[in-house]
């Protein structure tokens, strides 16, 4: 039988303990999960593609059955030179809805035998998001346990050298 796999795309800048719950979660009713992350130079993100796909590497390295990549372009594209059948997207408030409607009705439009999953996201997490984190971050404020501890560390020196860019043109 062929293995149903899936790809769980998204900026990941950075993971979260969100998205790794619903990674996880997904892992655990796929046969494989491809982590997608989206390089679209015009969002400008804080971490370059290579350090999210590094930091996400790190954090799902016990999983056996999951695998991340960067991609460009088209998702259903993608998911189709992927050989998966399903995208996977985490829902939390009532505000996502709208959003992933809207994406996952075009999608179904350009690639009608690719299925799109949401799971719920996992309680604790509802209000967490990449960005929020940043943000407390940028401040020096603590985000343990709402990113893992490679991320915590590598937002530290991210903002750290920042900063450190910032006096010195200030100089
Ligand atoms: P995008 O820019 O595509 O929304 P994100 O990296 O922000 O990329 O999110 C990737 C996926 O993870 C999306 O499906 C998003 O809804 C989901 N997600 C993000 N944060 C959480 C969370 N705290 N709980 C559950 N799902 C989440």
């Amino acid at each position: 039988m062929s293995k149903r796999i899936a790809v769980c795309p998204g900026s990941f800048d950075p993971v979260t303990n969100g998205h790794l719950d619903i990674i996880e979660r997904a892992s655990a009713v796929f046969d494989k999960i491809i982590v997608g992350v989206l390089n679209n130079p015009e969002k400008k993100a804080l971490f370059t593609i290579d350090e999210r796909v590094e930091m996400l590497e790190e954090c799902v390295s016990h999983l056996d059955n999951v695998c991340v990549a960067a991609f460009s372009g088209l998702l259903v594209e993608f998911v189709r030179k992927s050989g998966a059948v399903a995208i996977i997207r985490g829902l939390r408030a009532i505000s996502d809805f709208e959003f992933e409607f809207r994406m996952a009705s075009m999608n179904r439009k350009l690639a009608p035998e690719i299925e799109t999953f949401f799971m719920m996201t996992g309680n604790e997490y509802a209000y967490l998001s990449s960005s929020v984190v940043k943000q407390v971050a940028s401040f020096g404020g603590c985000v343990k346990g709402l990113v893992p501890v490679v991320v915590e560390k590598r937002l530290r020196e991210k903002f750290l050298s920042r900063k450190a860019e910032g006096s010195a043109i200030e100089e």
